[in-house]
Parts: C-alpha cells; sequence; structure tokens
C-alpha cells in the first residue's frame, strides 16, 4: 500500500522536520512505496505572496478596530504586498542579489521591530549584509505574521498553528468544537495544497507526524477533510506529542478523524500497517466504538543500525526559508540554514534526569550503531541534499561516539559542520573538542537547568557547576559555540536559588563561555523521574482526575511556591540583553522590578 507522509503546519522553517525523512528512508529499504510532503513550509510559500497578502489586507480594511501598529501596516499594504515575494525570494537563497537593498535600513517601513543603524551595525558589521538582510526581512515575516493574527486568525503564528488551544487537552471538546468551525483563511490555503498532493500521489495510506501541540489541529483539519472527500484512504498519526500526551487516551472520539494513531519509533508499527503484519503499538477502534490497543506495551523495535538513512526525496524542491530573529549566532542556529538532521544514536545514555521524560522509549532505549554506518548515512544525505551542516538531534550525545566521529570524518576527509546536544561532562576534554571542531564541530548545547549546586544534585543531572564551567571552556577553547538550556521553578528551588542560578549564567556569558541560553519553566510530566515519585524531589502532587484525551503535565504543591510568571519574566529579560552583549553590569535584582 502507497502512503504519503506528511509533516502538517505549522513548525521550522528552514529545513525539513525529520521524521518523515527518517520513516521515508526506512519504508524504502523495505521496497514500500513512500513519498512525504513539508505542508508547512509549502503552507508559508503559498500564504506570503502578493495575491494572499492582498485579500488579507482586503478583509483588515473592514475592520472597525485596528491597533496602532496594525493601522501602519494597514496604510503600508501595497509596500508589502510588492515586497513579500523578493523578500520570499532572497529568504530562500533564490535571490541573493537582494541582499544589499534589504540591508538597507531605510529600505523598510517605521516598524517597532526595525533596529536602529548603531545596533544593526554592531551585531553585523560593515560588510556582513546578507545576514544583516535576513535580519531585516525576518522583523518584515515577524510584522506581517502578527498582522495576520491580530486581524485574520487569532491561531496563526509563524511556527505553530493553534498552539495555544492544544497546549492542554485533558478532554478532546474544545479541539472537536474548533474543528466544527468554518474553514479559516489557513485552513483553505492548506487543503488547497494538500488536494492537489492527494491527487498526484493518490496513496491508499496518509500518516501524520505530530511533533508539537502547535502542528494537532492541521492535522485533524487535513484528516477531516480526507475523511470526507477520500472515505477509503486511511489515516494514521505519530510523532512526539502523540507519544508524551496521548498515551493513555480513553476517549475515542478522535477515531472519527483518524483510523490508526502510532507510538515511539514509527518504523515497526508502520512497517506492521502497511504490510498487513500483527499490529504494534497501535490504537484503533473497535466496531462497538472501543478504543483497541494492539500490542501497546511491546518494546520490539527496528534496531538502530537497520532504520536506514533519512530520504529527503520530495522534500528537495521546497524553498525553505532562512530566519534570523535574534542577533545572536548560536541562537540564529536553529531557524537559519538548510541542516541535515539526523541521530547519531538512539536515546540517551545517561537516562537519569528527574525532569526528563526518561520512562519512554526515545530516551530510555539507549541504542548505537557502528561508526561507519552512522558516516554512511551521512555521506549519503550529503549526496542526497548536496548539502553538508548537519544538526545531529540526539538527546544527549555521548563523548565516546563523538570522539569515534571526528576521527571518522577526519579519515574520510570530509568537510562538514556539524551541531548537537551534549551533557556538559568532564569527559569533554580539551583534546577531544579540539579534535570535535577540527572535524567540523561548530557549536553543542546542553542543559546546565537550575545552575545551583543543591538542586543540580536534586535533578540527578550528574554534573557540577564548576565541572560544566570547566567543558564550556573547553568548547570555547576550540572555537565551538555553547548554548545551555536552563530551567527554573523546579520543586523547593528558591527566589534566591533562582537569582543566583541567573548570576551564574551572567558570568558564563560575561566570560564568553556560552552564546545563547533559553529558560524553560519546569513542567512536572507523568513519563519523569519526577513525576512517578514526586515525593524524591519534594514535591507532593495535587489530585486531579486523569484526561480522557491528552495527560502529560500534573500539578504538584511543595508548600512554599514562588511565583513563576514574574521570576521567569525577569530570567528572561536579562538573558535576552546577555545574549545581546548587555546588561552584564545591571545588579541581578533589577531584572525582577515589578
Ligand atoms: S535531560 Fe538530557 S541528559 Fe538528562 S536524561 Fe534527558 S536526555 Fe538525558
Amino acid at each position: 500500500m502507497k502512503i504519503l507522509l506528511v509533516t502538517p503546519p505549522l513548525t521550522q522553517l528552514n529545513t525539513p522536520y525529520p521524521a518523515t525523512c527518517q520513516l521515508t528512508g526506512f519504508l524504502h529499504t523495505k521496497g514500500i512505496d513512500a513519498e512525504q510532503i513539508d505542508l508547512s513550509i509549502e503552507l508559508i510559500q503559498e500564504l506570503f505572496t502578493s495575491s494572499r497578502l492582498e485579500e488579507i489586507f482586503q478583509k483588515a480594511a473592514l475592520l472597525n478596530k485596528l491597533s496602532k501598529p496594525n493601522r501602519n501596516i494597514l496604510q503600508q499594504s501595497a509596500f508589502y504586498c510588492k515586497t513579500t515575494e523578493p523578500v520570499m525570494q532572497f529568504l530562500s537563497g533564490r535571490d541573493n542579489s537582494l541582499a544589499q537593498r534589504f540591508s538597507n535600513r531605510s529600505f523598510w517601513p517605521q516598524s517597532k521591530r526595525i533596529p536602529s543603524d548603531d545596533d544593526l551595525e554592531w551585531a553585523f558589521g560593515m560588510i556582513g549584509n546578507h545576514d544583516r538582510a535576513t535580519h531585516l526581512c525576518t522583523l518584515f515575516l515577524k510584522d506581517l505574521s502578527e498582522f495576520i493574527q491580530q486581524t485574520i486568525d487569532p491561531d496563526f503564528e509563524l511556527i505553530r498553528y493553534a498552539e495555544s488551544l492544544c497546549l492542554r487537552l485533558p478532554t478532546f471538546k474544545p479541539l472537536q468544537e474548533k474543528l466544527l468551525k468554518p474553514l479559516s483563511l489557513i485552513d483553505k490555503l492548506m487543503l488547497d495544497i494538500f488536494e492537489k498532493r492527494i491527487l498526484k500521489s493518490k496513496p491508499g495510506m496518509v500518516g501524520f507526524t505530530v511533533p508539537f501541540p502547535g502542528n494537532l489541529y492541521s492535522a485533524l483539519r487535513c484528516a477531516q477533510w480526507l475523511k470526507k472527500e477520500y472515505p477509503d484512504i486511511k489515516i494514521c498519526m505519530g510523532g512526539g506529542y502523540v507519544n508524551t500526551e496521548l498515551r493513555s487516551i480513553t476517549d475515542p472520539a478522535i477515531f472519527k478523524f483518524i483510523d490508526y494513531m502510532l507510538f515511539d519509533d514509527g518504523e515497526l508499527p508502520l512497517l506492521r500497517l502497511l504490510t498487513g503484519g500483527e499490529l504494534i503499538r497501535t490504537l484503533s477502534l473497535s466496531s462497538d466504538g472501543e478504543i483497541i490497543r494492539s500490542n501497546f506495551d511491546s518494546i520490539e523495535n527496528i534496531s538502530f543500525s537497520e532504520i536506514g538513512a533519512p530520504d529527503y526525496e520530495g522534500l528537495l524542491k521546497n524553498n525553505y526559508i532562512n530566519l534570523i530573529e535574534l542577533t545572536n549566532p548560536m541562537h540564529a542556529l536553529w531557524s537559519n540554514g538548510r541542516w541535515n538532521k539526523m541521530m547519531l544514536a538512539h536515546g540517551c545514555y545517561w537516562g537519569k534526569c528527574a525532569f526528563c521524560d526518561g520512562s519512554l522509549d526515545y530516551i530510555h532505549r539507549y541504542e548505537t550503531a557502528s561508526i561507519e554506518i552512522v558516516v554512511n548515512r551521512m555521506e549519503t544525505i550529503m549526496n542526497q541534499t548536496g548539502q553538508s551542516g548537519f544538526h545531529f538531534v540526539d538527546e544527549a550525545a555521548p563523548p565516546s561516539l563523538l570522539r569515534k566521529l571526528a576521527e571518522e570524518i577526519m579519515k574520510r576527509k570530509l568537510t562538514v559542520s556539524y551541531w548537537t546536544n551534549v551533557r556538559f561532562e568532564k569527559s569533554f576534554t580539551p583534546e577531544l573538542c579540539y579534535l570535535m571542531a577540527q572535524s567540523g564541530c561548530i557549536a553543542i548545547s546542553g542543559g546546565l537547568e537550575v545552575a545551583s549546586p543543591r538542586i543540580l544534585e536534586l535533578i540527578r543531572k550528574g554534573i557540577t557547576i564548576d565541572t560544566a564551567r570547566d567543558t564550556m571552556k573547553n568548547f570555547t577553547d576550540a572555537g565551538i559555540m555553547t548554548h545551555a538550556y536552563l530551567m527554573y521553578g523546579f520543586p523547593t528551588e528558591t527566589a534566591q536559588e533562582t537569582i543566583d542560578s541567573l548570576r551564574v549564567v551572567r558570568d558564563l556569558f560575561a566570560d564568553g563561555l556560552i552564546q545563547s541560553a533559553f529558560w524553560h519553566r519546569y513542567a512536572m510530566t507523568i513519563h519523569s523521574p519526577s513525576g512517578m515519585q514526586p515525593e524524591s524531589v519534594g514535591a507532593k502532587l495535587v489530585k486531579q482526575p486523569a484526561g480522557r484525551f491528552a495527560n502529560n503535565e500534573i500539578p504538584f504543591t511543595t508548600g512554599h511556591e514562588i511565583d513563576l510568571e514574574y521570576y521567569g519574566k525577569g530570567l528572561n529579560l536579562a538573558t535576552y540583553n546577555f545574549m545581546q552583549g548587555t546588561g552584564y553590569d545591571l545588579p541581578l535584582n533589577d531584572w525582577f522590578k515589578k
């Protein structure tokens, strides 16, 4: 049976999301007819055209109340309509000659987002025209996206759709009600593209990957349309959101939209579904409307060495766009550049952190393949995409594997660049960091989490601030950029520990040991050690009925909570400034003024 794998809108726009590529690659090794479509980038390319913008501006002009910035945009609608297609041409690398014009600040209309000439010169110097133009074009798209959100469609954001609706869904009802409403402009555009593809591909099955809450609504909108127009096509759904949120689903209502829900690594469940074998980790509906859980707890999988190389066929013609929102080179890696995404190993070799979903297969099943297989996959992808940059999307790439990788890349005389996640552990010696840099490592990201000795121990991160600092220094000395993942609101964390944590982070920035950082609010999840044993981290669960649809984050108390919204704002504001190279001298408490 032929399958069409779909990345539903919206997600990253600079490079394909890896799930469908991985599954397509695997299914091709089994001789299965599999195609893929990235509806996300195709939708954005369709949306930011002059005719679409004209339609949007006409609708917005009929509204009674508009904010001042939106009135300004509307007044300049002719400029926006005229410029949007050249901007998309430039951002997708099809017309680099526009860099000179777009890097000129006076080309752009007044907007709250446009930086001063001084700020631009500080960030890009006198000659960094291409990045400067990419930054200004990104701000142009951000302005337009905000306009669309505030006037036409409140669910629209540039890289997610209807996320706030889908973030917390203990019941399916709000989403179901939304799906019964008339189609939005975005829905119509998406379904037009989808319909053309269905007609062209004629699949027997369509598979949606739903990595994030911001992809769920659009996956179901497409599925709803498919059920109505092509009821014979079977529909399955999997991905990160399904794996973490929908494991304990008891409400069968979603099966009005889809036929199967697949869990954990999709290779084997999909293979069985497509070839008629015994279903595994698959939910479906019985004839009397009950959810059937087929071999749900099975741990059988295709081994990591057998899953094959990701296959980008069908996505290469897409015009992915480069975006630079912040003038920070490390931060820009996530949205700028056509990175080939693949894993060096499956799962996490550490697997103990108290906040992490360690009981789920994608973390706890640590499995490797020989380094020859890994680098063969890299070469296969490079030959196919023509791109030599890799983002290894491992949860935490082990130092020993990175050493072998660096040696193998150099042995084969490959010129590549790569970046990945690591733990800041002491095995990253100066010599290993140097070796990695020589082989093409340009950046790493890692969790420093709560930079407090007491909490780091409670989290069971297995690192100390001192070893993390030494490791970061080794990376920096080797010329490798570093991003730190940070966390606030861990159970029992005090206000003072939060501020102290910011002090550590500030000093790391000031000493040039990290280049970017991001604070996440701690969420207690049912799949994490802290969620399974809250008392081990000094917390108690607040009882609540289990959701019939999504279940992931669970409420807890420690008896002495701090105001997380207040501290979160201060931490983010401070770190935003540190990333721009300012604010190091300000007293820490100043970031937390009401
Ligand atoms: S947080 Fe990172 S290092 Fe810790 S268990 Fe999870 S994946 Fe592994």
